[in-house]
């Protein structure tokens, strides 16, 4: 249909589906959600104006639209334990602007882990509104352990006196550890927000520890290790429920996007299912064998390795810059993304390193095994750009066997 209708684009999607299946996808933010997924995503839910929420809409019609929002929210509180799920958000970048709208007023000061030491923009960077309308404190990892330094956060949280404290990063490979996050906000009597958009599908099976007893507000993503569609969520308490619901609606938004939302669902049924906790766990041993290889292949994992679906490796053993390797990857066939390192001498547009994460491989069936054989094709193509084709030749090998989106699905 799309085909005939409107060739320019079916050419863009065509040659996108191949370009998943045919290269090797590290970039760690991102995952190849299922079938089921992409046909709520693709159906005429997209039609639907429904704004508000269910059983309280500002449109007429909404009975069947609200039967997904229902089961996306029962499933999410279900999923993650959480007393309250709003899955209205666009994008993370939205959950945290509602977030920040229903527990603070401009001008007020948060504390939150600086980006170049792996926070994200929304955390207060000066580009993006966090950093324009809030008075932004910010604590990093220690240069020896490339850890979040504690005590730095808690000497700045006394100093400062933040009325919000915000825990996870877009770049952090090491766990969190919320309930001594908890109890900094405590003493100071701020609110504690977890951003764990990365992490939370790894937390939905118990891969890792959940930050969902610890905060007031936990702010997600649905499409990294989560593997639904694009799209952010928020948890909190029965307390703040209501806060969070107007901050959403009508503060930041107008109308859903319910075939998102109904994709969401899909995703969270998957999710609840033991084969994702499964999952989970195999991501984190595939980044563990990842980061393995290329320590053995000459690179250095910042802080040493990962706990995570990803890790930032330091390149400078190689004298390589992350724009250079990122480039050099691309070549052969290998999706990846430079990033900056803690106390990165290089500018964020070239920077020292790369971040590689296991969601898209791990989905695709890889095993840890073939993690190793991974790290030898980032580490040739990073150290020999003469030798991309001969890498380029592996990967379609590889991920021909663990074909992605195989034609029959
Ligand atoms: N928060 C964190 C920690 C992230 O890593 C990201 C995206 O990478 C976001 C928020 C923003 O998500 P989105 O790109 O959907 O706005």
């Amino acid at each position: 249909m799309l085909l005939r209708e409107d060739p320019e684009i079916a050419a863009v999607v065509l040659d996108e589906l191949d370009r998943e299946r045919t290269g090797l996808q590290l970039i760690a933010s991102e995952n190849f959600t299922s079938p089921a997924v992409l046909a709520a995503l693709g159906s005429t839910l997209t039609n639907k104006y429904a704004e508000g929420y269910p059983g309280r809409r500002y449109y007429g019609g909404c009975e069947v639209v609200d039967r997904a929002e229902a089961l996306a929210v029962e499933r999410a509180k279900r999923l993650f334990g959480a007393e309250h799920a709003n899955v209205q958000p666009h994008s993370g970048a939205s959950a945290n602007l509602a977030a920040y709208a229903a527990l603070l007023r401009p001008g007020d000061t948060m504390l939150a882990m600086a980006l170049p030491h792996g926070g994200h923009l929304t955390h207060g960077s000066k580009v993006n509104f966090s950093g324009r309308w809030f008075d932004v404190a910010a604590y990093g990892v220690r240069r020896d352990t490339e850890l979040i330094d504690y005590d730095e956060v808690r000497d700045l949280a006394l100093r400062h006196r933040p009325k919000m404290i915000i825990c996870g990063a877009t770049a952090y490979p090491r766990l969190i550890d919320f309930a001594t996050f908890r109890g900094i906000a405590d003493e100071v009597g701020a609110w504690l927000l977890a951003d764990v958009a990365h992490t939370i599908g790894l937390m939905a099976g118990g891969a890792i520890p959940s930050a969902v007893p610890y905060a007031d507000v936990v702010t997600f993503t649905t499409h990294k290790a989560l593997r639904g569609p694009r799209g952010g969520a928020l948890l909190c308490t029965a307390e703040l429920a209501a806060k969070i619901d107007r901050a959403v609606f009508p503060f930041t938004q107008g109308g859903p996007l319910m075939h998102v939302i109904a994709a969401k669902a899909v995703a969270f049924g998957e999710a609840l299912r033991p084969e994702f906790a499964e999952y989970g766990k195999r991501v984190v041993d595939n980044a563990r064998a990842l980061a393995d290889g290329l320590a053995t292949a000459g690179m250095r994992p910042v802080s040493g390795g990962t706990d995570t679906h990803l890790a930032l490796i330091d390149l400078r053993p190689l004298g390589v810059t992350g724009r250079e390797a990122e480039r050099r990857c691309a070549d052969a066939g290998i999706t990846l993304n430079r990033n900056a390192i803690p106390y990165d001498p290089e500018p964020p547009t070239v920077t020292s390193g790369l971040r590689v994460g296991t969601p898209c491989v791990t989905t695709q069936g890889l095993g840890p095994g073939d993690l190793a054989e991974v790290a030898t094709m980032v580490a040739a193509a990073v150290r020999d750009p003469g030798g991309a084709p001969e890498v380029r030749r592996r990967v379609a090998e590889l991920v021909g066997v663990h074909q992605v989106y195989p034609s029959e699905s």
